[in-house]
């Protein structure tokens, strides 16, 4: 399905759960494996968060509590994992920080933390400084939540933080998955025009957006090739599961630009289907691994105590 300007956006509410069966441990052929995109919340906006995907796009297959998440992962094979959250309103990010900066404490060297802040609420700079000084190592934000325009004086203050403190920007900014449940329009809100214009105007930010930049797939595709400071990451876009289609194959994308991430746990099919999708695809070694867990590593700034080779001791 196409969804191009001048036709309609795909409905994702009410998409079905998938009963597909789950493996035991992350594919051999994946090797070492960053799991760059998983989601975690403090248990009462989790379950806020299960509700409203309940009732607006896919019911999540795996309940857990924000430490159960990690144990989850890291139990199966998963290397490391790069936790996130946003704050769907003003005034609950530095919360969220905490409870970030302490769960991570609890994981050293498996699991890395971002911070979260709501562009426009006041003081934005200073809580995500102090996120930063408190060890989270990026930001995560949702324009379909949190309704900023990427190109705003809200933003931009955001923007400017990062670059000075040299930490990266996740942000979805992509038109899919949209739902009519959000409270602005994402096909309005988001473009690859406007993440060309964030990159320009701050020299020295470095940006992912997740999803592959569903939907406009063929546009980020082509921005990574010419930009330096842009990254995407997989979560759900190789799945076979949101009614979009993707035109663009990735091994023919830029092999340094690509993060591997699940979305865990909100989804609503089997925690390593994408994971198996990808150790499959017939990808080179070295694509393989750059994906699966140097790119991630290199923009997030991931220590790893582990040589390259062991990276591979699994595929040996
Ligand atoms: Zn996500």
């Amino acid at each position: 399905m196409s969804t191009g300007s001048g036709q309609s956006a795909p409905n994702m509410a009410n998409m079905p759960a998938l009963n597909d069966a789950e493996g035991q441990r992350v594919p051999q052929e994946a090797g070492f494996v960053i799991d760059a995109h998983v989601h975690v919340f403090p248990q009462a906006v989790f379950s806020a968060v299960w509700k409203w995907f309940d009732a607006h796009a896919w019911p999540i297959r795996y309940r857990l509590d924000a430490r159960s998440v990690f144990d989850f992962l890291l139990a199966r094979g998963v290397g490391h994992v790069v936790a996130l959250q946003y704050a769907h309103k003003p005034g609950i990010a530095e919360a969220l920080n905490r409870f970030m900066v302490d769960i991570c404490r609890d994981y050293p060297g498996r699991v890395t933390g971002l911070a979260s802040v709501f562009p426009g609420e006041p003081d934005a700079p200073k809580i995500l400084e102090k996120a930063f000084d408190a060890g989270l190592a990026g930001v995560k934000l949702h324009a379909h939540v949190q309704c900023f325009d990427l190109n705003s004086p809200e933003m931009d203050e955001i923007c400017r933080v990062c670059s000075r403190a040299k930490k990266p920007l996740l942000i979805h900014a992509g038109r899919e998955p949209k739902s009519p449940a959000y409270a602005c329009d994402p096909y309005e809100i988001c473009a690859v025009e406007k993440i060309d214009r964030m990159l320009d105007t701050h020299p020295d930010l470095r940006l992912c957006v997740p999803h592959l930049g569903a939907d406009e797939f063929s546009a980020y595709a082509r921005l990574i090739e010419s930009s330096d400071r842009l990254w995407l990451d997989t979560a759900m876009a190789v799945t076979d599961y949101l009614p979009i289609d993707n035109p663009v194959r990735l091994s023919e994308m830029r092999a340094d630009r690509v993060l591997y991430g699940s979305d865990f746990p909100n989804i609503p099919y089997a925690w390593d289907r994408e994971l198996k999708e990808l150790a499959a695809a017939g990808f080179s070694r070295d694509f393989l691994a750059r994906l699966m867990w140097k790119n991630a590593r290199d923009f997030y700034g991931i220590s790893l105590n582990f040589n390259e080779s062991e990276a591979y001791e699994t595929i040996a």
